[in-house]
């Protein structure tokens, strides 16, 4: 009992959804998930299905048509024919040149209620056109005629019901009219049948228009759902804007629309500055409120045509139509960082964070997405490197800029192949025991017509473009190799990018180079600058710590020119911090920098690491390092990056260097 009421109050709940949706209520239908934007595509989807059951359509009401007016041609009234046949053969005629027409157009994404409306008038005429035949024709019609008219009445009952079931209201149009015809002149005859074929016939109706309403109520379910999905993939889960994905095919059409009609537009780069640093102080809570309160200034922002989009973890992206023009893209990407810098408000508390914006606007004759989305990338990064809160519009300048770095690109992967590279080895000195320890092995890159290109400009660049892993390896080798040769108590000091500590790689590298040139683990020291540790991914910190663990030891490079969070050195098991040269260089005139040194010697005594001062340049900045305690020395003063073959000559005279 009980489960016969559920299902009846199941029953009741669905029919009165279909019957929502046959009345054109989306929104009710759908517990009001559905917008107008996605009604309009519901019934774009409705009209789809309706158009194309056109053409079967018509070719049925032609061939029932022709069949009726060859059996009824002996006995119907011959003016009432022609008339009808007339009649017919208008509307056929009528919709299949509309169809004709309507085959040059583009189909809708979206229609509005007057199209479905139209629909149901088309399918009301034809059924009244067809309803028509009965009362016309069926009281003078010989047996066999009749029977004809019957079938063919019963016949587009059913067929109005399959053209239309996406429609429910156009499949009622329709079948109501000719039930209707039918129905009454069954009743006029006065046969003693007539009773029973009504009743067929009105659950006959009744059938097929419930089947048509749950057909629309699931066809339009499963265009939901599948809209719902489609959203879900194209949508950043925090912020509801465009992710990557979306963007990327939402500028290759602009792309195509700027190579078809000339139509100019711009892309904006927005990246927080120190979104990592905001997570730190209020949480990573606050962070994401953050995006999100951003990501809704910006949609204020927006004018109307521009997509937004959240391309990465604090970088948003916006694509403009129509805005060209150095000085507008100027003030326009000014206005951005002003508005978007402005402090935002949580829980009545404001907290201020600031943004830079590059700008790259596209004009014909730019290759693809990806170089307009480099492009941008570029200008952002200079933007970055202005400080806090700046700008910067792509340029000439930067486009030769971009010119150089993309042929350099090319010089460095072959580099490798062509034996281009070379190592030289900087001592570091040791003060207590007045002997050079170790050296820190530096990359070198002699190109046949560049000359020597310093480090600083080719690892960013082999940095981008995933050529550090091979070129890191190779370093990693003839590192080792040298230092086999040295004496056991002369450690090798190898830099290693954060883009090398992407895959376990390393580790079995290591492994494979200690063993096979026979070196002690703690004779290779591994230095990582800060930005590896404020990465979010753990990959990095696990590969160290099991570099750690076979022995081989670790330096934090450069010391104060990173994050500076000291919170950062507990994360991994450090042996040594290296002092940033820009501390050293104003050790013996800036108080606060002596300070700064001071301190990190302690703290690092404390933690039980080793300390090395880096760019050491004069002797009174040896003495004053000497007086603060510090362990390490390295700088032009103890020695200059030098040869291979100089470093034995270097280790021979280390203990009698003029200044220690
Ligand atoms: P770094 O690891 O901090 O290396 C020290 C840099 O300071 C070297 O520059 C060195 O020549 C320079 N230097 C040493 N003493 C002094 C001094 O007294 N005064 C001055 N003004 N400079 C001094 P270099 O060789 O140009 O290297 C620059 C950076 O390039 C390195 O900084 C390191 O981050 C990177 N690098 C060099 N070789 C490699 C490598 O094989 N792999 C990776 N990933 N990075 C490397
Ligand atoms: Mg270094
Ligand atoms: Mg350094």
């Amino acid at each position: 009992m009980f489960g016969l009421e559920v299902r009846l109050r199941r029953g009741w709940r669905l029919t009165r959804k279909c019957l929502l949706l046959a009345i054109g209520n989306f929104s009710q239908a759908f517990g009001g998930v559905v917008d107008e934007n996605l009604a309009g595509k519901i019934r774009a989807e409705q009209w789809r299905s309706v158009v194309g059951h056109t053409v079967s359509m018509m070719a049925a009401t032609m061939l029932n048509g022709a069949i009726l007016v060859a059996a009824l041609g002996g006995t119907a009234d011959p003016l009432s024919l022609v008339a009808w046949t007339f009649a017919l053969l208008s509307g056929v005629g009528l919709v299949m040149t509309r169809r004709l027409l309507a085959r040059a157009r583009p189909r809708p994404t979206r229609t509005s209620p007057r199209t479905i409306r139209r629909i149901c008038r088309n399918a009301f005429i034809a059924g009244v056109t067809w309803g028509a035949a009965p009362p016309l024709f069926y009281m003078d019609a010989s047996q066999g005629g009749k029977l004809v008219l019957t079938c063919i009445c019963a016949g587009m009952i059913g067929g109005g019901a399959l053209a239309f079931g996406s429609v429910p209201a156009a499949a009622v149009a329709m079948i109501a009219p000719i039930a209707g015809g039918s129905i009454w002149a069954l009743w006029r005859s006065g046969e003693a049948e007539t009773p029973f074929i009504i009743a067929l016939l009105a659950s006959y109706c009744f059938v097929l228009i419930r089947a048509s309403m749950l057909h629309a109520f699931n066809q339009a379910r499963q265009f939901i759902s599948r809209t719902e999905i489609e959203q879900l993939a194209s949508r950043d889960p925090l912020t509801g804007l465009d992710n990557i994905a979306v963007f990327r095919g939402a500028a290759t059409e602009a792309m195509l629309r700027l190579e078809r009609a000339g139509e100019p537009f711009a892309l904006f780069l927005v990246d927080i500055d120190d979104l990592k640093k905001f997570n730190e102080q209020h949480g990573h809570a606050a962070g994401d409120a953050l995006l999100v309160a951003l990501a809704n200034r910006m949609r204020g922002l927006a004018r109307r045509g521009e997509r937004i989009a959240r391309i990465d973890g604090d970088q948003f992206a916006i694509l403009s139509p129509g805005l060209a023009g150095e000085a507008t893209l100027r003030a326009c990407a000014a206005r951005l960082a002003k508005m978007l810098g402005e402090p935002y408000e949580f829980g009545g508390v404001a907290k201020s964070i600031s943004v830079c914006v590059g700008v790259f606007a596209a004009q014909r004759g730019v290759a693809d997405a990806r170089t307009v989305m480099r492009n941008a990338e570029l200008a952002l990064l200079k933007a970055q490197r202005k400080g806090r809160g700046s700008f910067h519009v792509f340029g000439a300048g930067d486009d030769a800029a971009l010119l150089e770095r993309q042929a350099m690109e090319e010089d460095l992967r072959l580099a490798l192949a062509r034996g281009e590279f070379h190592l030289e080895f900087q001592p570091m000195y040791r003060l207590a025991s007045r002997k050079v320890e170790g050296f820190e092995a530096l990359l070198r890159w002699r190109h046949p017509a560049r000359g020597l290109v310093p480090p600083s400009v080719f690892i960013p660049i082999a940095e981008e473009h995933d050529l550090i892993e091979p070129i890191g390896g190779w370093v990693l080798r003839a590192a080792c190799a040298a230092a086999a040769s040295w004496p056991r108590d002369v450690r090798v000091c190898v830099n290693v990018s954060a883009r090398q500590l992407r895959t376990r790689a390393l580790c079995s590298q290591v492994a494979i180079l200690l063993e096979e040139f026979g070196l002690e683990p703690d004779r290779l020291e591994i230095e990582i600058t800060e930005s590896v540790l404020v990465s979010d991914d753990a990959l990095p910190l696990e590969i160290l710590t099991e570099l750690s663990k076979r022995g081989v030891t670790l330096a934090l490079d450069d010391f104060g020119t990173g994050y500076s969070s000291l919170g950062y050195l507990r994360r991994l098991p450090f042996d040594r911090i290296k002092i940033d040269r820009s501390f050293v260089s104003e050790i013996c005139e800036d108080r606060d920098s002596a300070a700064i040194v001071k301190s990190v010697i302690g703290l690092a005594r404390d933690l039980g690491m080793e300390v090395t001062a880096e760019g050491i340049e004069t002797v009174e900045q040896l003495e004053c390092l000497r007086a603060l305690d510090c362990p390490e020395v390295q700088g032009y003063l103890i020695g200059r990056p030098m040869a291979e073959d100089r470093v034995d000559a270097c280790l021979r005279a280390g203990v009698t260097l003029a200044a220690a």
